[in-house]
Parts: C-alpha cells; sequence; structure tokens
C-alpha cells in the first residue's frame, strides 16, 4: 500500500485529504508543519507528498526545496497545494521541481486522479526498451540517468516534463492530442481539464531553448515533435 504523506495545518481539509486517500485505498500519514512533515518524510519514506504552499513555520516551497536537497526524499513525486496562480511557475519551474499543482478549492475526486497518475509513473517498471537513449536533434535524453542535454547544455526537467519529452521524442513527428498526452504522459483516462495539458508544455517549451520550435502546436488538434532532420 502506498503511503501519502500530508503537509497541511489546515485541520479540515487535512481530515478531507486524509479520508478520501483512505478511501481511494492509499495510506496517509498527516503533518501540520514544515518542520513536522520533514520529520515524518524521513521516517516513513513516503511514496508522494502533498504539500500545502501556505504553512504556519515556513512555506511549502522551503519545504519542497529540502525534500528534493535530500537523497532519501530527492526524487519522491510532490503535489503541491496552491491559492495563488502567480506562484505555479515557482513551483513547477526549475528551481522547486514540484511534479504537480491543484489550485484550492479543488475536488477531491480531481486530486485522487493526480495523486494516482503520479503513483501510476513512480510505480511502473520501465521496460528495457523505453531505457535506451533518445536524440532529436540538438536534443539528446539519457532515460537512465534521467538526464536531458540541449545543444551540449543540461537542462532540469522535472518528472512530468521528462515524462512529457520522452512521450513526444518517442513518437516524433506524430501529432499527439490533449487526451491522448493526459493517457499517456498523466495516466489520466477520465475527463480532467485538458488545459494543464497545455500548462506543462509552455513550461517544457520554455526550458528547451535552442531547441524548442521542434515543439509543435497543431490548433485545435495536440502537439507534435518535429523531427528536425526528416522533414527538412
Ligand atoms: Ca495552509
Amino acid at each position: 500500500m502506498s503511503t501519502i504523506l500530508v503537509i497541511e495545518d489546515e485541520a479540515d481539509l487535512a481530515r478531507l485529504l486524509d479520508y478520501n486517500l483512505q478511501q481511494a485505498g492509499l495510506r496517509a500519514v498527516l503533518a501540520n508543519t514544515g518542520a513536522a512533515g520533514l520529520a515524518q518524510a524521513a521516517r516513513e519514506k513516503p511514496d508522494l507528498v502533498i504539500l500545502d504552499i501556505m504553512l504556519p513555520d515556513t512555506s511549502g516551497l522551503e519545504v519542497c526545496r529540502a525534500l528534493r536537497s535530500r537523497t532519501l526524499t530527492k526524487d519522491v513525486p510532490i503535489l503541491m497545494l496552491t491559492a495563488k496562480g502567480e506562484e505555479i511557475d515557482r513551483v513547477l519551474g526549475f528551481e522547486l521541481g514540484a511534479d504537480d499543482y491543484v489550485v484550492k478549492p479543488f475536488s477531491m475526486r480531481e486530486l485522487v486522479l493526480r495523486v494516482r497518475a503520479l503513483l501510476g509513473r513512480s510505480v511502473r517498471a520501465t521496460p528495457a526498451a523505453e531505457t535506451g537513449p533518445l536524440k532529436l536533434g540538438c536534443i539528446e535524453v539519457d532515460r537512465t540517468a534521467h538526464r536531458v542535454v540541449i545543444d551540449g547544455r543540461e537542462v532540469t526537467l522535472t518528472a512530468l516534463e521528462f515524462r512529457l519529452l520522452t512521450t513526444l521524442m518517442e513518437r516524433a513527428g506524430r501529432v499527439l492530442s490533449r487526451d491522448q498526452l493526459l493517457e499517456d504522459v498523466w495516466d489520466i483516462t477520465a475527463d480532467v481539464e485538458t488545459r494543464t495539458v497545455d500548462t506543462h508544455v509552455k513550461r517544457l517549451r520554455e526550458k528547451l531553448g535552442a531547441a524548442r520550435d521542434y515543439l509543435e502546436t497543431l490548433r485545435g488538434v495536440g502537439y507534435r515533435m518535429r523531427d528536425p532532420a526528416g522533414s527538412a
């Protein structure tokens, strides 16, 4: 059974999360301060952390940074609970590297779907065929080392952006609809906001720098990774 660490000081919301995660067959561990959360993370080795941005003793952003800097939790999927839209860029960005976020108020159904998606990704075994290096134009991906090099420069991606990039690269030249990407990258088949895809594609494209133009938007259809060699 997967253990979910919930770091949230609002007691009512923490209880609601606890209840809904249990209903979903997951084990929840609660912490109501950043310090308690970090202590629980070391003790429980959670499979995923749900982290509120506003905590009484410290910011959720600091807790996220601390989790990422520790060997034990550097790869744990982190789902941030945010109140303000403007912090999302920092949350998902290079600086902090949370894997996903939901904006309060959110539905418990959506939250559980996001949790399942993140768990599915980290638990899923990687078949041998999916571990070889990928190369497209100036983008080089080492899937085993989880490294992305663009134009000779290493780029740091979140777990979700990495999966989005490799999914697009594996099927370079083909158009992937938002629904397909939700299914393959997020493991979500239910009717979830497809805008999530747009947000993450936008962030990924910013990080691609010199290779940003490879990632094409087909209005009303989806996205496509252009093969710069093949289409020349
Ligand atoms: Ca809070």
